[in-house]
């Protein structure tokens, strides 16, 4: 592993990676960590990884 958000990894993600993010509401940000919001996986832009926003 390691890495993983970065360069062409990216690239086999949707959208390469970037969406909003559904804690800080951002657009257009790379969400690379998922993160449990509720029960459900989702994930977050690097801001909000370690909220714990459950
Ligand atoms: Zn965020």
């Amino acid at each position: 592993m390691g890495k993983s958000h970065r360069g062409k990894g990216l690239y086999k993600m949707p959208a390469h990676g970037r969406g909003t993010c559904p804690i800080c509401g951002r657009t257009r940000i790379k969400l690379l960590y998922p993160v449990k919001i509720e029960g459900a996986q989702k994930n977050v832009c690097k801001n909000c990884r370690n909220t714990d926003a459950t």
